[in-house]
């Protein structure tokens, strides 16, 4: 494939040997008729994730030699994507790959980044309930004012990456650095399903302490980032 597509589509994945064909075909469906790319990145995973792609003229494949974490491979997924459009989705199945239209719809109406916000999450009571907690302060210190920075299922026009920086839970504040950098974002309804394959790879230590030391960083890196425009 030579030229650029609309849509790049980039899917970070750890130890998701179930999920990879089941995700692939729905991704292909939902795709149906749009130009796209799909850009999977394999964060070390030590199962048969990668022996369990398809091969196909618009599946790229990213290899990473060890784990580096989702935002490792959300971050290297999104600048290696040549789309107009790049798209964020979890490969555990848990998001809904026919949401996609209606992201890109968004984006069609002006938004620069479109997020998906479970509205039924599908999820244990000890997950919701940190989740919300998460949001609610997040959402206000870091004035994403988004309510749900969990979800990746997220379009964005490409301009958009390079708004991203590549620190360690970096992608729980993609909103709060695109919004910082002044552009459009919006909120959809979008579906969410029960984990049935494969683990989840965070626990309550490994998200709410981290995420919360993040927070204080990206509010700090927001009050200090460079504005300039250049005279015409
Ligand atoms: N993931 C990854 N590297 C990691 C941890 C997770 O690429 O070190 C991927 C994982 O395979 C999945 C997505 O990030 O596609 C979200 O992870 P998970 O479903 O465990 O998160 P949760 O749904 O529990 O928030
Ligand atoms: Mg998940």
């Amino acid at each position: 494939m030579n030229d650029a597509p609309a849509v790049s589509v980039v899917v970070p994945l750890y130890n998701e040997e179930e999920n990879v064909p089941i995700l692939q075909a729905e991704l292909t469906a939902a795709l149906a008729g749009i130009p796209h790319e799909i850009i999977f990145v394999d964060d070390g995973s030590r199962d048969a994730t990668v022996a369990r792609l398809t091969s196909a003229p618009e599946i790229r494949l990213l290899q990473f030699v060890r784990n580096a974490g989702q935002s490792a491979a959300m971050y290297a997924g999104a600048n290696a994507a040549r789309g107009a459009v790049v798209v964020l989705i979890d490969g555990d199945l848990q998001n809904d790959p026919a949401d996609i239209p209606r992201l890109l719809a968004e984006i069609e109406r002006g938004a620069d980044l479109v997020c998906g916000y479970r509205a039924q999450r599908k999820d244990t009571l000890v997950k919701r309930l940190t989740s919300r907690i998460a949001n609610f302060v997040r959402s206000r210190f870091t004035k994403d004012g988004v309510r749900d920075t969990g979800c990746t299922l997220k379009a964005m026009r490409r301009e958009c990456v390079r708004t991203l920086v590549p620190f360690k839970g970096m992608h729980r504040f993609i909103p709060a650095l695109v919004k910082g950098a002044g552009s459009q974002l919006v909120e959809i309804p979008v579906n969410h399903r029960a984990r049935k394959f494969g683990t989840s790879k965070y626990g309550l230590g490994n998200r709410a302490v981290r995420a919360t030391v993040d927070m204080f960083g990206v509010r700090w890196l927001l009050s200090r980032q460079l504005m300039f425009q250049v005279k015409k």
